[in-house]
């Protein structure tokens, strides 16, 4: 392409605290509509807002963990503007147009990206800032109407701005997927797109070449997957391309993504920070959050990924890929310890966790706690095919088992009779069997087609019930073969 593009997102993470940001009200997922609310948090004149010690702790938290500086006098703002989600008319946040009180909880901090061709990238994090959020518009349960549900209304949550720094769609996805993965081990947010817990804008630009000031960007808004962000980036910058091609400039504006169509679509102009009259909240104090309660903070934050991975190769010496696909994501990383607690073998039961379990729980949709076996259990078959009880074959039927029942590897092996046999005169016995059966192919051997090995061995296998030793079975055979 002959530009050069520019991406930058703001990504909205709703924190998972008990009660809201300013009020005692309850915060969960599916409640009976208008039922979590309060004077304050419907912004009842004469009511006062209380800032909710849990979430400013947690955004400091993010802020740490994303190598960010705290703010000690962080401010809260006001911003201004109607709309039908929104009964008080205003936003607590932590923006505005001047520098004395634009004040946010973290800035300066910055995540590194693992790009496709090995290489890392720095992405600066402009801001992390808290808000409440607004109430939730539905527009498709009746035909005329569009319902009210207040409970959103005061929800805490946290915008991480990043700095312009992406310039690939594909890059932004691999940024979202890295900001999910820190919310998630540091269990502050429940960062389900689906659910609106994590919600994404994404602004983009073209410009000549990488050293050319910026373009006007367009805003994308209301995306509900990482994938749908990629690809309307993608349709996006291919229109711009366009639009720039024929002499045009880009306007300003703030676009949806239409998933049907395909498109973006312009939804208004974009509103410039003037419009929203931002002031210091006239109803709270700064924050004042003192050194030693960061320092608190640090000591007690959680093993993030990029840690986790690194123990894992350092400490499991298994390859820096399997660490990486096992530590993407916090229960299965917590699943695989508690496998590698009962087995000596990390690297099979990283070979079971990434293959089998990942399998199936991508097929079902499921949490791999969700699984009726226990990581332990998995330890336990890992080790019967580690002590030659098993063989790897026969331990594939005895996960299916256990998959469908839970019930112990042992037991199904013993329920079963599924133990190998190493007995060789049990062997030589299914071999004679097999030789003399397949005369032809003993003759074609023996004339120098030794790639029949593999045939005799399956035979051998098969007639055992997968059950014979391979290793005496090839020896057995070779033995009857040359000799
Ligand atoms: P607003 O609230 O007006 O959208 P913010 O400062 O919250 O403004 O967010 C601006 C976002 O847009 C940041 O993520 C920033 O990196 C990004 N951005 C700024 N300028 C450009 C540009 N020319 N092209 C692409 N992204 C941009
Ligand atoms: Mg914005
Ligand atoms: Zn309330």
């Amino acid at each position: 392409m002959a530009y050069s593009v520019v991406i930058g997102l703001e990504v909205h993470a709703q924190l998972s605290t008990n009660t809201k940001m300013f009020c005692g009200c309850k915060v969960e997922f599916g409640a009976e509509p208008n039922t979590l609310v309060c004077p304050v948090c419907l912004g009842m004149p004469g009511t006062l807002p209380m800032p909710n010690a849990k979430a400013v702790e947690y955004a400091i938290m993010m802020g740490l963990a994303c190598d960010s500086r705290i703010d000690t006098k962080a401010m809260w703002t006001r911003k201004n503007y109607f709309y039908p989600d929104l009964p008080k008319g205003y936003q607590i946040t932590q923006q505005g147009e001047n520098a004395l009180y634009d004040r946010p909880i973290c800035t300066k901090g910055h995540l590194d990206i693992d790009l496709d061709d090995g290489t890392r990238k720095r992405i600066g994090l402009t801001r992390i800032h808290m808000e409440e959020d607004a109430g939730k518009l539905i527009h498709d349960l009746t035909v005329s109407d569009s319902l009210f549900d207040a409970n959103r209304c005061g929800t805490p949550l946290i915008e991480i701005v990043s700095d312009p720094d992406l310039r690939t769609p594909r890059e932004a996805y691999l940024y979202l997927e890295k900001l999910k993965q820190i919310l998630e081990y540091l269990e502050i947010c429940d960062a389900n797109m689906e659910r609106g817990n994590l919600r994404c804008d994404a602004n983009v630009s073209l410009r000549k070449d990488e050293f050319a000031p910026f373009g006007n960007r367009v805003e994308l808004k209301n995306m509900n997957s990482f994938h749908n962000i990629e690809k309307a980036l993608e349709s996006e910058i291919e229109l711009q391309a366009m639009l720039l091609d024929r002499g045009e400039t880009i306007p300003k504006q703030t676009k949806r993504w239409d998933v049907a169509r395909g498109v973006t679509v312009a939804t208004r102009t974009k509103e410039e920070a003037h419009d929203y009259r931002y002031f210091p909240e006239p109803d709270l104090v700064r924050i004042n959050v003192d050194w030693k309660h960061i320092e608190e903070v640090k000591a007690a934050l959680p093993e993030l990924p990029e840690a986790r991975r690194k123990r894992y190769v350092e400490e499991y010496g298994i390859p820096p890929y399997d660490a990486a696909v096992l530590t993407s994501d916090k229960p299965v990383s917590q699943f695989y310890e508690r496998v590698c607690a009962v087995t000596k073998d990390k690297k099979a039961a990283s070979n079971w966790v990434m293959g089998e379990v990942l399998r199936v729980v991508k097929e079902r949709t499921i949490s791999v706690w969700d699984l009726k076996f226990t990581p332990e259990q998995l330890g336990d078959l890992v080790n019967l095919i580690g002590d030659g009880t098993i063989s790897g074959k026969i331990a594939k039927a005895v996960f299916e088992d256990m998959l469908a029942d839970g019930k112990a590897p042992g037991q199904i092996v013993k329920d079963k009779n599924l133990v190998v046999i190493n007995d060789s005169g049990a062997i030589e016995a299914y071999i004679r069997d097999v030789l003399e059966k397949n005369q032809d192919s003993v003759v074609a051997y023996k004339a120098g087609k030794v790639k029949l090995l593999g045939f005799f061995v399956g035979q051998v296998m098969k007639a055992s019930g997968g059950k014979a030793g391979p290793d005496q079975v090839n020896q057995i055979l070779k033995k009857h073969l040359e000799g």
